[in-house]
């Protein structure tokens, strides 16, 4: 068969024969498709998939998500990381519930006045759910926008992005928004690959400049590579009569309301134990000394990576009431029941140490 004439028409064929089957690609609900695309932000498809179901399962519509505890929804956002995300879903199926009948709108300006919705979640569920004609931009796409037209701008910058979403805006077929943006992700997440693209497999190669060209490698161009950041941190498990102390972070920053272990940033020539033991005070006023080292965990979170110096702690004073400096609440629970209880990726990996381990108090 011969390959159609447009890049649309190439893309939209390929996308028909090629798409994965995907859960929220069933009926195209918007509750789901919202719910996808924030997930889909910094996490990988195949954990996505798997995050979603459970998900749904527990909040089947956005009437049952406004009412859940925040609690609840960080819980079973553990392990997706970024959980401002998961605060912003909830605080928009709130005003969703209470201002717009419990529905998520199609129009673009008024997804853009929700929390945690930019111009590309807002393009996504417009054109996804709705079927609007509204673009969508992405580092997926902007990838394969370069490629194709072979835009030389480093992405990223005011000026790249306004180019990048003109040629979005000029490529999109009406009335075909929700396949043809769904193409395009598709194409960059199988096919026009980050590294290694298979240009033998793609529908666009007629029309793909930077293969004519044969400066694929150069499209887009490459942004300088941002160093890491190496962090090292400790935190100590306090026990006390058979049970754990966890402390729920303030909500107002990166980890807020998850709980944790109390710890922090090592200083200047201090060491992992002698960190713990200035936290604990500094955090609750407990007074504690080092009982055993447990392990060290090391963590990515962008461009840093943490290493986690871990022990158990024990207290040196009669009274087990903190006083809280750097948290909102605190809790003493056995051991099984931290799994009730999120916990950013470092602490989750100590917790999953000690279980692999057969801890038991
Ligand atoms: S031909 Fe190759 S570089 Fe061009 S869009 Fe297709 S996969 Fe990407």
């Amino acid at each position: 068969m011969s390959q159609p004439a447009s890049p649309q028409e190439a893309l939209l064929f390929w996308f028909a024969e090629n798409q994965r089957d995907l859960p929220w690609r069933h009926e195209y609900h918007p509750y789901q498709v919202w719910i996808s695309e924030i997930m889909l932000q910094q996490t990988q498809m195949d954990r996505v998939t798997i995050f979603f179901r459970r998900w749904m399962e527990e909040f089947p519509d956005l009437k049952t998500l406004a009412a859940a505890s925040e609690h609840r929804v960080l819980k079973y956002w553990e392990g997706l990381g970024y959980y401002s995300r998961a605060r912003n879903i909830l605080k928009t199926a709130q005003i969703l519930a209470s201002e717009h009948q419990g529905t998520i709108p199609g129009d673009r300006k008024l997804l853009l006045s929700l929390p945690g919705i930019g111009p590309y979640t807002a393009g996504a569920i417009a054109s996804i759910a709705y079927n609007r004609d509204v673009p969508v931009v992405d580092a997926n796409i902007e990838r394969i926008l370069a490629r194709l037209l072979n835009i030389d701008l480093v992405p990223g910058s005011p000026a790249a992005k306004k180019i990048f979403w003109s040629k979005a805006e000029e490529l999109l077929p009406a009335g075909q928004a929700r396949n043809f943006n769904q193409a395009l992700m598709e194409l960059g997440a199988l096919v026009c690959r980050p590294k290694n693209p298979d240009c033998s497999a793609c529908p666009l190669t007629l029309h793909c400049l930077s293969l004519k060209y044969d400066i694929i490698a150069e499209r887009p161009v490459p942004k300088k590579s941002k160093k890491i950041i190496p962090i090292d941190m400790a935190t100590g498990i306090l026990i006390h009569q058979g049970l754990l102390y966890i402390q729920q972070r303030l909500a107002d920053d990166v980890w807020g309301s998850l709980w944790e272990f109390p710890g922090g940033r090592m200083e200047k020539e201090e060491t992992p134990e002698q960190t713990v033991v200035r936290e604990f005070l500094e955090e609750t006023e407990f007074e504690v000394r080092i009982e055993s080292k447990i392990t060290t965990t090391i963590h990515h979170y962008t461009r840093y990576r943490v290493t986690l110096h871990c022990f158990f702690v024990q207290l040196t004073q009669s009274d087990s009431d903190p006083v809280l400096h750097a948290a909102q609440d605190f809790r003493w629970v056995p051991f099984e029941a931290l799994q009730e209880y999120a916990f950013p990726a470092g602490h989750r990996k100590l917790i999953s140490f000690l279980e692999k381990a057969g801890f038991e108090i």
